[in-house]
């Protein structure tokens, strides 16, 4: 009796197992067919742009110019492109993109809002149904709304070259959303978008910036649960996989990368394991591959920073670049000698002639908007922006002025790699202080003056004016309307001289101790009261 039941079962198993093969080899030769009998012709795989709620005019041209563009692109750089129409739904906020999931993607109004919540896009491939939410932040310039829909119409085209087996258990979720981002920054930098060596620079520039992120190990295979997880903040899943991308794709010659992108999709879809897929597209056992990804990304986050400067993009004399670059360099080493610390990572560096040119610069290569540009060239002389810096040279011809103003860039961005989040906690006189001082200790070393003597004309200029203690200077806040009472050169005048009399008698090495401690405890009074001891 017992034997005739494992029969059966054993019978039914065995049917159960070629159902399923027989299941499998039909789509497989639906999907080829499809190809052959040009069922999935060119025109179909054209992208049909809906809304949802009010839409801004300018948000939906640029979701549309980009959902016009994105087969020719992908032909372009992957030889592949969408065969199957797909609809595109755009909509105006976060309500409205939530009633899109509910009813193009079937999910229950909970999941929906939970789904809205933390993602800006979302994409079904069986269904051939893509969603934007219009009011993300993912949304917000020009290059970000050609990149975001290019990235939720790579992941249509994951599953069409696939043939549906870019799921969870079957495909490399990194791979997924790294190789969407990748995609969409090409795109967005093919409509005049910002240029991709931007994106990959802030990529790199947000990571070593992170105090914590997700292991590579981990953006394996991914169930739904797991990724809405992983899309909280504190594991930088999307930027982690993007880096991986970019290492990944940094290995072949840029002319192969998007056909190699598109045989991993291919080879998914005849072997439908990631693993083996990632083998057969990049000719490298996927174990071995995060492993060599693992030990270079910690050496690259610990290395000292690199100023690269682009001098393409820059249109000033080369005598005139050097000579910045070089105090860039100098400040650095000053930075290291006096506090032990260095910037890490790796910065792109467009040094522009004046005011117009900058805000050129700004517009061209960020996603700032155009008025900002405006102001900030304005009023600055650096702007750092994710892993760019553009700088006024115009401002830093004479050889002191560059001291000072390099070396307190540097000592800002130093302050502001090693307080990561807890930007805003420490004290703001001494945070601002100390840069000042920073930049006149340079300055200091290039005019053969002493940094004492600098002070004694600061003391001067101080002199028989009523200003605040600095202690009360606690918050940005406080300091930001400080200078808009007292003048800025006073303010500036009475925090340096401040730091100055601490520094001198505790030495730079506790005002590095003074960050950490303030890294730590995200309080900047105790942090001062620990190192200083009041
Ligand atoms: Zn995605």
């Amino acid at each position: 009796m017992k034997k005739a039941v494992l029969i059966v079962v054993a019978l039914s198993l065995l049917v159960l197992g070629s159902l399923a093969g027989y299941r499998f080899a039909r789509q497989q030769i639906f999907w080829e067919l499809g190809d052959q009998l040009g069922i999935a012709s060119e025109e179909a795989g054209q992208v049909q742009v809906h809304t949802e709620g009010e839409v801004e005019e300018k948000k939906l041209q640029d979701a549309k110019k980009a959902a016009a563009a994105f087969n020719d692109f992908a032909n372009r750089y992957m030889g592949a492109s969408l065969k199957r129409p797909v609809e595109l739904y755009v909509s105006g906020d976060e309500a409205s993109y939530q009633i899109v999931l509910e009813r193009e993607f079937s999910l229950s109004p909970e999941e929906a809002a939970r789904v809205a919540a933390i993602s800006g896009g979302w994409s079904g491939g069986n269904i051939h149904v893509a969603a934007i939410n219009a009011s993300a932040g993912v949304m917000s310039g020009h290059g970000d709304r050609y990149s975001t829909t290019g990235h939720e119409l790579f992941h249509q085209l994951q599953y069409e070259l696939s043939h549906g087996k870019d799921t969870e258990k079957k495909a490399l979720f990194w791979l997924e959303e790294g190789g969407a981002d990748y995609v969409g920054a090409l795109l967005s930098e093919s409509l005049g978008g910002t240029p991709f060596w931007k994106w990959q620079s802030d990529v790199k520039a947000e990571l070593t910036r992170v105090k914590s992120m997700v292991s590579p190990q981990e953006l394996q295979h991914c169930t739904l649960e797991q990724r809405k997880e992983l899309m909280g903040k504190e594991y930088h899943t999307y930027r982690v996989a993007d880096m991986m991308t970019i290492y990944l794709m940094g290995r072949y010659p840029e002319e192969e990368r998007g056909a190699r992108l598109a045989a991993y999709y291919h080879a998914l879809a005849e072997v439908g394991k990631g693993e083996e897929a990632f083998q057969q597209a990049f000719g490298q056992e996927l174990a071995d591959f995060l492993q060599e990804f693992e030990h270079w990304w910690q050496s690259f986050r610990q290395q000292p920073v690199v100023f690269h400067y682009r001098e393409a993009e820059s249109k000033i004399s080369r005598e005139r670049a050097e000579a910045v670059m070089s105090e860039l360099e100098a400040s650095q080493a000053w930075l290291q000698r006096n506090l032990g610390g260095q910037i890490t990572g790796e910065y792109q560096v467009v040094l522009t002639e004046d005011v117009s040119s900058m805000t050129k610069a700004l517009a061209e290569y960020t996603e700032l908007p155009q008025e900002k540009a405006e102001s900030l060239a304005a009023h600055s002389l650096c702007v750092e922006n994710g892993g760019l810096l553009v700088l006024n040279a115009g401002n830093l011809q004479n050889e002191q002025q560059r001291a000072f103003s390099l070396g307190m860039l540097v000592m800002r961005t130093y302050e502001g790699q090693v307080l990561a989040d807890a930007k805003g906690c420490g004290y703001a006189w001494l945070i601002h202080g100390a840069a000042y001082l920073a930049g006149t200790s340079r300055q200091s070393a290039v005019s053969g003056y002493a940094v004492a003597d600098f002070m004694r004309s600061n003391r001067k200029k101080l002199e028989g004016l009523n200003l605040p203690r600095v202690e009360y200077l606690q918050s940005e806040e406080d300091f930001r309307k400080a200078v808009e009472k007292y003048g800025d050169e006073n303010i500036t005048a009475l925090t340096e001289l401040a730091a100055y009399d601490l520094i001198k008698a505790h030495g730079w090495g506790s005002f590095a101790n003074y960050l950490q401690e303030t890294a730590l405890t995200r309080d900047g009074v105790k942090a001062f009261k620990a190192v200083y001891g009041r």
